[in-house]
């Protein structure tokens, strides 16, 4: 809701609305980039999605090979990079590990596939990373044997980031660069791109250049107002649970994946378990049943994991826009007004690259992403 009265705060270049992943890394960017930046977080950094358990990084399949699957690829690849900067920037660590992943294989069929993927990855992964099958698991127990009648099969490009480690050393560097402003406990209430201004809830007036919207879930109703006409949400929120457990296991492990199960090794040996995946819910924040049954997956899959104290359980709502790419770039009628979201399950791994080509596109150039993920294709779907 719009406060009634406003008074003057500060104005940048760039007004990022959203203390999570993506609002991180674009403010991040565009302070590299020269730009200054005032990023407003309605709770506080990692409130939303990002501040969870899972940090898992993993490439799509190597088959059926697309524009998108080599933008990820590209991005998995680019994040080892920019991470290692900005853990020399902050002096903090992010967890961040290229582990790899191990899949079970439980019927012939599923190695006839692992090979098929083995040609797959040689052809479109840079040699460094390779898919293979392996008769056994190289770590005795990850996954148990029982599990994996055909053996395994073993990626080596998959890696693991500690989701809120890198908030920290994002909002770290951020905090330390004079030409940044970072407001929490005060979120977006009003906005006049048309203007170039915004107004929060506490009533604090903020102008800017360009504004970026990277509220994860709160984007689809953020955008509402400036579609032309009345139209169908711009996209959706799907929950998901998950839970750490203090497992003390090796934190050099490959994230251990089957049927969408994540067993995810973090440094300290702590071990994360996701994800539930859940188009409809009552209790955004709450976790249930359906995460029990992940955690009995997980001990059969991963014995050891059985009797491991359950340090946290979590929940926390994925933005899915309706084009189910992400939605990124320039407003099509408002040329201030940026989108940053849609990331759904993997915006980890792209956060970066996205936010670095958004912050090109801001700066004048075409943004260099695949149409699906355009904000404006997006429109299209809608209106
Ligand atoms: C259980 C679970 C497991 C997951 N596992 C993985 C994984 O292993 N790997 C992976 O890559 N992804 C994973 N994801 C998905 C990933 O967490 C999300 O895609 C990502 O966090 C989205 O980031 P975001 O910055 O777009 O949104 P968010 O992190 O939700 O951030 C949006 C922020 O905007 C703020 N906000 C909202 N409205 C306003 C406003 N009006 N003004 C100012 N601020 C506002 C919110 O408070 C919030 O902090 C998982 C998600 C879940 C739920």
């Amino acid at each position: 809701m719009a406060p009634h009265s406003s008074s003057p705060g500060p104005s940048a270049d760039l007004l990022v609305v959203g203390g999570g992943v993506m609002g991180l890394w674009a403010a991040v960017m565009a302070l590299r980039a020269g730009l200054s930046v005032c990023l407003v977080e309605a709770v506080r950094i990692g409130a939303g999605a990002s501040g969870g358990l899972l940090g898992a990084l993993m490439p799509h399949m190597p088959d059926r090979w697309n524009e998108k699957k080599a933008l990820q690829r590209d991005a998995l690849i680019s994040l080892e990079a920019e991470v290692a900067r900005l853990e020399a920037e902050t002096g903090l660590s992010c967890g961040y590990r290229r582990c790899g992943r191990v899949m079970p294989l439980m019927r012939p069929a599923l190695v006839e596939r692992a090979l098929k993927h083995q040609a797959d990855a040689a052809q479109h992964w840079p040699a460094a990373y390779s898919w293979r099958h392996l008769p056994q698991a190289a770590h005795p127990g990850w996954p148990a044997p029982s599990q994996a009648p055909d053996g395994v099969a073993v990626e080596t490009l998959a890696a693991r980031i500690a989701p809120r480690a890198l908030l920290a050393a994002l909002a770290a560097r951020l905090r330390a660069d004079p030409r940044c402003s970072v407001i929490e406990a005060d979120g977006v209430a009003a906005l006049d791109p048309a203007r170039g201004q915004a107004v929060t809830a506490s009533g604090l007036r903020i102008g800017f250049s360009a504004c970026v919207l990277a509220a994860g879930v709160e984007s689809f109703p953020l955008l509402a107002p400036f579609l032309p006409a009345p139209a169908a949400a711009l996209g959706q929120a799907v929950k998901g649970q998950a839970a750490l457990l203090d497992a003390h296991v090796d934190p050099e492990r490959p994230i251990l994946f089957a049927d969408g199960l994540y067993i995810v090794p973090h440094e300290s040996g702590q071990v994360a378990i996701g994800s539930t995946s859940e188009d409809w819910f009552d209790d955004p924040l709450s976790t249930d049943g359906q995460l029990d049954a992940l955690l009995t997956r997980a001990a059969l899959l991963a014995p050891e994991l059985a009797d491991a104290p359950v340090l946290e359980r979590w929940a926390g709502l994925r933005p899915k826009a309706v084009g189910r790419e992400p939605m990124v770039g320039q407003h099509p009628d408002f040329p201030r007004l940026f989108a940053l979201t849609g990331g759904f399950k993997i915006s980890f791994g792209i956060a970066h690259h996205l936010a670095s080509r958004l912050i090109d596109e801001i700066r004048g150039e075409a943004l260099d992403l695949p149409a699906s993920f355009h904000l404006s294709t997006h429109l299209l779907l809608v209106t």
